[in-house]
């Protein structure tokens, strides 16, 4: 198993937690890659770095959901998972410091 497999696991166990708070279910396609349901749309998005709006397919859907943030429809339920420094920490040289050994 490599170290991106671990990530990708622990971030797949963090979404399952909080997607299954929110009613959504995320998958893993045959790439390996997480899929979830648009909160808003409910279109199937890839929930990874590349895509700067997930969980949501879209600005618009953010958007949407920003607003329901704003209009108190939706509160906090504890720590969410944060997922920008999670894209930050998976794309980061500074991972090299830790001298985690690449077992490709
Ligand atoms: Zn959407």
């Amino acid at each position: 198993m490599s170290l991106k497999d671990l990530l990708t696991d622990e971030l797949y166990e963090e979404i399952s937690k909080e997607a299954h708070d929110d009613g959504i279910a995320p998958n893993k396609d045959s790439n390996g890659q997480i899929t979830v349901a648009c909160p808003i749309c409910h279109k199937t998005v890839v929930y990874s770095s590349d895509n700067p709006f997930r969980p949501f397919c879209s600005q618009r859907c953010k958007l949407i959901d920003l607003g329901a943030w704003a209009s108190n429809q939706r509160a906090l339920k504890g720590k969410s998972i944060t997922e920008d420094d999670d894209a930050e920490l998976l794309d980061s040289k500074d991972l090299v410091k830790y001298n985690i050994p690449d077992e490709e």
